[in-house]
């Protein structure tokens, strides 16, 4: 998975003083499976992997970041600039200088969300910048798509102007056209039929549409889902109109969006809202940046790339878990490791902040900063034991225990208190499963 994939890379990356052409191949490897998991075309990937690596190889690593850090950094913003491109924080304008009404012609494959975006759209027209909107739909082939837009029309409030089947595409745009001029309409939007792939009577009805009518804005709708398909029906539709934006539908899914790489890359046009629902609010202005996190799974890198620097050492959580899961026996040694990996990932209070509920709950409602104070004595307590004792808990005897406890500068009853800590904590780890433990270990996400 690609959390563990990239574990691997910025571990491997950690402490290394520049990017070289060797480690950012590793790293760049993890990025290119990063995407292709997302499903984003393999010719797309190529290319944007080669202009990465391009960037991170004349780039400096600056001195408070890891070189994982600033590649990964690289990746995010090349990703995001793709994506985005020239239009951050304009891509979801459209374009209303015209005489009106605006046209807004949407194009896509059945399926794809066109009719559902059309209401949605003029949800967003009529409510956010009070616009009077007229829809029509020239999907003559199907009775229920013209009844599917009359209803999601009049559930959003604006105007719908009333074709039949049979009538011919270009006609019954032009008819509401001449409609949406003489009641001063400022939008009208025109739905389209679609096919379930491409198909040449398509393309030509709908760029005889686009010559007659000549929007102001031509949409390209495409379902987020389609993944790597994406591509072949984007240049087909990109070939055939001159786009003005994309509209990337049903995000709400698990897709990871890799379409949205894919398509821009295809068209070169904006993509400027994505569809996040069925309901009629569901249409979301496009952000680039929260885009190419979702597509790179970078809540999960980030976090990583955090963890590593921060030093936890997953192969030692690794193996203690091994150990643990083995039957081998937790000692001293473990448990001081297993402190100071705590340590590391931010103390106690945040340690059980990760935790699984039921951990919680066993630790109850301890004093955490008291509980941190007391790590740090056990620590200074095992430290000042031999590796012998250590690794035997058992050896400790009376005279022991006050020689470790002069060494450490505290009272015996405390090294006893602590040993009795350990037993308990030896017990725990008997009950633990390994997995759960390495996973504790790792700081657990999720
Ligand atoms: P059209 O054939 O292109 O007009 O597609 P429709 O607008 O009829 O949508 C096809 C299906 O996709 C319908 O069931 C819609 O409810 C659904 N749909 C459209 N957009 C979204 C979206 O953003 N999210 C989800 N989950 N479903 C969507
Ligand atoms: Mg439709």
């Amino acid at each position: 998975n690609l959390t563990q994939r990239m574990a691997r890379v910025v571990k491997t990356l950690r402490g290394e003083a520049r990017l070289t052409e060797a480690n950012t191949q590793d790293m760049l490897r993890e990025v290119r499976l990063a995407l292709l998991e997302a499903d984003v075309a393999l010719p797309v990937v190529r290319e944007f992997i080669a202009k990465v690596k391009e960037k991170a190889l004349g780039e400096e690593v600056i001195s408070s970041l890891t070189p994982g850090q600033a590649l990964v950094a690289v990746v995010q913003r090349e990703l995001t600039a793709i994506i985005g491109g020239d239009y951050e924080g304009k891509a979801s304008e459209l374009n209303f200088a015209v005489t009106p009404p605006a046209i807004i012609l949407m194009a896509g494959l059945q399926g794809a969300g066109k009719t559902t975006t059309v209401g949605k759209l003029a949800k967003l027209l009529r409510e956010k910048q009070k616009k009077k909107v007229l829809t029509v739909s020239c999907d003559v082939y199907r009775p229920a798509a013209i009844q599917q837009l009359k209803t999601v029309t009049e559930q959003v409030g604006a105007d719908f102007f009333a074709s039949e089947p049979g009538q011919k595409p270009v006609d019954i745009a032009l008819a509401a056209l001449d409609w949406a001029k003489k009641h001063y309409h400022d939008v009208l939007i025109v739905d389209t039929a679609g096919r379930l792939g491409i198909d040449e009577a398509m393309m030509q009805e709908i760029a005889a549409l686009h010559t007659a009518i000549k929007p102001a804005e031509t949409l390209f709708v495409v379902d987020a889902m389609l993944g790597q398909d994406a591509v072949n029906t984007a240049k087909a539709f990109n070939d055939t109109l001159p786009l003005t934006g994309v509209v990337l539908t049903k995000l709400d899914g698990d897709s990871r969006g890799g379409a949205a790489l894919s398509v821009r890359h295809v068209t070169g046009k904006p993509i400027k809202f994505v569809g996040v629902g069925e309901k009629l609010d569901g249409l979301e202005v496009f952000y680039p940046d929260r885009m190419a996190n979702r597509i790179l799974g970078m809540g999960d890198i980030l976090a990583l790339v955090e963890e590593a620097q921060r030093g936890v050492d997953v192969d030692a959580a690794q193996k203690l878990a091994n150990k643990v899961k083995k039957g081998g026996d937790f000692d001293l040694n473990d448990f001081r490791a297993q402190l100071s990996q705590m340590k590391k990932m931010g103390g106690l209070g945040s340690l059980m902040d990760k935790l699984p509920a039921q951990f919680q709950q066993a630790a109850g409602n301890a004093d955490m900063n008291q509980a941190e104070k007391q790590m740090r004595r056990m620590e200074g307590i095992i430290s000042s034991m031999t590796l012998a004792e250590r690794s035997k808990p058992e050896l400790i005897k009376a005279s022991r225990k006050r020689r470790i406890a002069a060494g450490a500068g505290v009272q015996v009853q405390e090294v006893n208190r602590m040993l009795a800590q350990f037993e308990q904590m030896r017990g725990m780890m008997k009950k633990l499963k390994g997995g759960n433990l390495a996973k504790m270990m790792r700081g657990m996400k999720g």
